[in-house]
């Protein structure tokens, strides 16, 4: 449920008609419903009452700082992947005990700033880091909380690009080699163990492959148990999916039930790392029509945003829901929506049956919450575009739109050409 609703043929968000935001800041542009984000956090995180747990918000799936803030305000933590992301949510109001910290290639400094702010605990992914971990963490005199993520070569049934948990990914660590992993980490004076973690991967529509993993996590946890290595949170990872067109994603309280039966022991606090569940839905990209053509027997709509603003469809040939601001009562036509962009990879829909609309009519790209913006570039020297939150009656512009100066800067011309 979000709140981008039609009132007579008007699309609103919230209580704000799309096309007022859009006379006044052009397009194209992100646009977020403050009641949508909540909502979707909300039922996320009360999914999980009755047994402790902590929910770190995915921020590469959005990391807006905006956003971010309202998050924090609700209580969650974060899932971070770099020291750029750990930036973000300490400037956003995220207390780093609430911070876990995942990805396969974290570079010294980013361990050494992740340290100094004091994280919640890092997701280990490879032996070699557990030995880098345990040295910066001597350097600076601290004990470097870990899990390691273990890969329960689960088939999660997603996009390949999108699937994390299995032998062939390059994410964690093999579940068969964990134990004596952990017995490694163990012995080390800098590293403090308290967890496991996972994360099998993203658009996850059914339960079953969450079950199966969490049950491996809980076997290794009780081997590591007699191993005498006790185990305080256990790290589920995010990937719950959503409905991007027809499909059918668990509920998260149907998510929630299905973990929480396997969860027996009280001993643990449970880590969820949702992204796009939370915000994928909560967010549309707004783009205006430029120019209709023809091409044989093909129809292309030319819009103004481009696969440098959302480029999901480019890469993983996803599927958003594509609808006009204001209705038209005119016929079905099969069009390629494209953007500007020189590639012909540059689209957002191909033979998609839309109403026809006219040249200067906006559409909004339904579902490009998550993964929208942040995947952003300035592919063409296209100026990303900016981010607004409706929340009630008003609209806040939570990111600029960038300039032609914000496109050169850093840049420089070396004296031997001056
Ligand atoms: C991307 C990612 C997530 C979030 O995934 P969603 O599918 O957006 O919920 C969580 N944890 C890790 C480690 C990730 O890499």
């Amino acid at each position: 449920m979000h709140y981008f609703i039609y009132k007579d043929a008007e699309l609103y968000c919230e209580d704000v008609p799309i096309k007022e935001i859009a006379d006044q800041i052009r397009t194209p542009f992100y646009l977020y419903s403050h009641a949508t984000l909540v909502r979707h956090f909300n039922a996320f995180d009360s999914a999980f009452d009755g047994i402790k747990h902590l929910t770190c918000f995915s921020v590469k799936s959005n990391s807006n700082i905006a956003i971010l803030r309202l998050f924090a305000r609700l209580g969650a933590g974060a899932d971070i992947v770099s020291g750029g992301e750990l930036y973000r949510a300490v400037k956003a109001g995220i207390d780093p005990a609430k911070i876990v910290y995942s990805g396969v290639g974290k570079r010294e400094d980013e361990m050494e700033y992740a340290l100094k702010s004091d994280i919640l605990m890092f997701n280990v992914e490879s032996h070699q880091e557990l030995l880098v971990l345990n040295k910066v963490a001597e350097r600076l005199n601290k004990t470097a909380k870990i899990s390691i993520r273990v890969n329960p070569d689960i088939d999660p049934k997603t996009h390949p690009y999108i699937s994390t948990g299995m032998k062939e990914n390059k994410f964690g660590i093999s579940i068969e080699d964990a134990v004596e992993e952990y017995k490694f980490a163990h012995r080390l004076n800098n590293i403090e163990i308290i967890g496991i973690s996972c994360h099998i991967g993203s658009q996850l529509l059914d339960v079953k492959p969450f079950v199966d993993s969490l049950k491996r996590l809980l076997i290794l946890k009780g081997k590591l148990k007699e191993a005498g290595i006790s185990i305080r949170y256990l790290d589920i990872g995010g990937g719950l999916g959503i409905k991007y067109s027809d499909e059918q994603p668990p509920h998260p309280i149907e998510y929630a039930e299905a973990i929480k039966k396997e969860i027996k022991e009280n001993d643990i606090t449970l880590i969820l790392e949702p992204g796009r569940v939370i915000v994928g839905n909560a967010g549309i990209l707004v783009t205006r029509l430029l120019y209709k053509k023809e091409q044989g027997q093909k129809k292309f709509f030319i819009v103004d945003a481009g696969m440098n603003d959302l480029i999901r469809p480019s890469l993983y040939g996803s599927y958003h829901e594509i609808c006009p601001i204001r209705k038209r009562n005119t016929p079905l036509v099969e069009v390629d929506i494209v953007g500007p962009i020189c590639e012909s990879g540059d689209f957002f829909a191909r033979k998609r049956k839309i109403q026809d609309i006219e040249a200067g009519d906006l559409i909004a790209i339904m579902s490009a919450g998550a993964y929208g913006f942040v995947m952003s570039s300035n592919y063409n020297s296209r100026p990303r575009p900016c981010e607004v939150i409706v929340k009630g009656k008003e609209f806040f512009v939570i990111r600029e739109r960038e300039t032609y100066e914000d496109l050169i800067r850093g840049e420089s011309i070396p004296a031997f050409l001056i």
